[in-house]
């Protein structure tokens, strides 16, 4: 019998919540041929016909958003209702993608004194997907979505820390499209290599941490590629940001949601010195209000587990270290009474006081449900503390003045800078994401998201050259 997966609960950690198979290499071998052979029928049919597939293959999952939802909190440990929301957010995608994706690759040719020059796209063939487990479904459309529109085919490898649901999304929208366009395949990094490395993928899309970057990229060698990495987010509250209920509950989430455990989670918060104390006061009161830890299918829960033990313990530890190097954790929100939180890997949230910038837990990625507050006392300084960090994913800048918000915004070394909010609340399907830095490179979402999956070829016929044309040297450079 071959090897399979299992995946456990990790709010209750002796559940089995479901299995899946490992891809052995001489398998997805075969998976990868399949695409290729699919993959010319694919890109033959006409773009606003192949939306309309992707479209269908939306309303196939759409149809089992509340069994998807729920299987996706049992494997993950988020909330329920953040699970739906992620499908639905994945779905709402896909099908913006379906309609924009014959727009933004469209030929352009434009026909002048110099010439008549024909702009078009062409699809790279099979593409490789690595997806990171904290959130396995929209990580996943956005890169099948765009590159299934462009008329690639695709092979996906979600992590084996949250294979369930996304294996059903995958076989889901494969059964409303033609034949091998779409196909999942299962393991760790072994079956993630043969995937990568194989001699007919043309395009590898990455989501996930630096160490497994690097082997990616090792793999892909010139294949080209998108690398989706962690970020260390700071949060600018300017002196004059709103610290009412509101905007602080968003700020909470924007640091806890999923646990801490989000690419794009508010890392670093960085506040005036002279507002230290009024902000402690609203953030906690808020924290109060929003943050409640406890089993993801109870209901008003929204903040579950951590996804394994070594993370819990790796958070434990920093938060740990933190103190003994002189910090304070302030225990934050409060914990579902209905919950055995023994029962799994709960790590209680806390706000991080009285560190300084090289503390690890400030430094690096901390990736789980802490956070530290860090005061300062003039803009160039911070923006300068925000942008001594080799990652450079999001940031967010807080202040009643949108302009002044915007000044401070691009002196920000980011991929995306929210304005008053951050996390999942300020993205924007048509505004693109991605990292600078050791973020990554290349960008999901908008135009731009798209147009990662398709290469940009010239066809020209210079103005001299045409029938009728006036000719000119046979070794001259053009002169526009
Ligand atoms: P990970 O790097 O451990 O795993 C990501 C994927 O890579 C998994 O599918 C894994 O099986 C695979 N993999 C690991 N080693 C491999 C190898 N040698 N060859 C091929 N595949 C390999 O990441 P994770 O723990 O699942 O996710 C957490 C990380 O992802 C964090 O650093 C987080 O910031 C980052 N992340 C980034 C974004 C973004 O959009 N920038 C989004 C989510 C998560």
């Amino acid at each position: 019998m071959s090897e399979r997966i299992s995946r456990y609960n990790p709010a209750r950690v002796r559940e089995l919540v479901g299995t899946v198979p490992v891809t052995g290499a001489e398998q997805v071998d075969a998976v990868v041929h399949a695409a290729a052979a699919a993959q010319r029928g694919w890109a033959g049919i006409e773009a606003v016909a192949r939306g309309a597939l992707l479209r269908a293959a939306a309303d196939a999952v759409e149809a089992q958003v509340e069994t998807l939802a729920e299987l996706l909190a049992r494997e993950s440990g988020k909330p329920r209702a953040d699970c739906r929301g992620e499908l639905g957010f994945a779905l709402t995608f896909l099908r913006w993608v379906a309609d924009r994706a014959p727009v933004v690759l469209a030929d352009a040719e434009t026909d002048d004194g110099a010439g008549r020059l024909l702009l078009t796209r062409r699809p790279y063939g099979v593409v490789a997907a690595i997806t990171p487990w904290n959130a396995p479904v929209i990580l996943s459309l956005l890169k099948i979505g765009p590159a299934l529109a462009a008329g690639n085919t695709i092979v996906v490898k979600p992590s084996p820390l949250a294979p369930l649901a996304i294996d059903r999304v995958v076989r889901l929208l494969a059964g409303a499209l033609p034949a091998d366009v779409l196909h999942v395949v299962h393991g760790d990094a072994a079956t993630g290599a043969a995937l990568v490395g194989h001699p007919l993928i043309r395009k590898v899309a990455f989501t996930g941490g630096e160490q497994a970057a690097r082997a990616v990229a090792a793999a892909a060698g010139t294949t080209p590629t998108v690398l989706e990495l962690g970020g260390n987010d700071p949060v600018l509250l300017l002196d004059d940001a709103d610290l009412s209920p509101e905007p602080m509950r968003r700020l909470v989430m924007a640091s806890f949601a999923t646990s801490g455990q989000v690419c794009m989670a508010a890392k670093r918060l960085y506040v005036p010195r002279a507002r230290r104390d009024e902000f402690t006061d609203a953030y906690l009161r808020a924290a109060e209000e929003v943050l409640c830890l406890g089993d993801p299918l109870a209901d008003g829960v929204t903040m579950g587990p951590v996804i394994t033990a070594e993370a819990a313990a790796r958070v434990h530890a920093l938060v740990a270290a933190a103190v003994a190097r002189g910090g304070s954790a302030l225990a934050l929100g409060r914990a579902d009474a209905g919950t055995d939180l023994s029962g799994g890997h709960f790590v209680a949230p806390t706000l991080l006081v009285g560190l300084a910038d090289d503390d690890p837990v400030v430094a690096y990625e901390q990736f789980g449900p802490t956070v530290p507050l860090l005061v300062y006392d003039d803009e160039d300084e911070v923006v300068a503390r925000a942008n001594a960090d080799e990652l450079g994913l999001g940031a967010s800048v807080w202040s009643v003045d949108e302009q002044r918000a915007f000044r401070v915004a691009k002196r920000l070394e980011a991929g995306f800078v929210f304005v008053n909010t951050h996390n999942r609340t300020g993205m924007a399907l048509r505004a693109p994401f991605g990292g600078v830095k050791r973020s990554g490179h290349g960008r999901e979402y908008g135009d731009a998201g798209i147009a990662e999956y398709a290469q940009l070829c010239s066809v020209h016929a210079p103005a001299a050259f045409r029938p009728g044309g006036t000719g000119a040297s046979a070794t001259a450079y053009p002169t526009a």
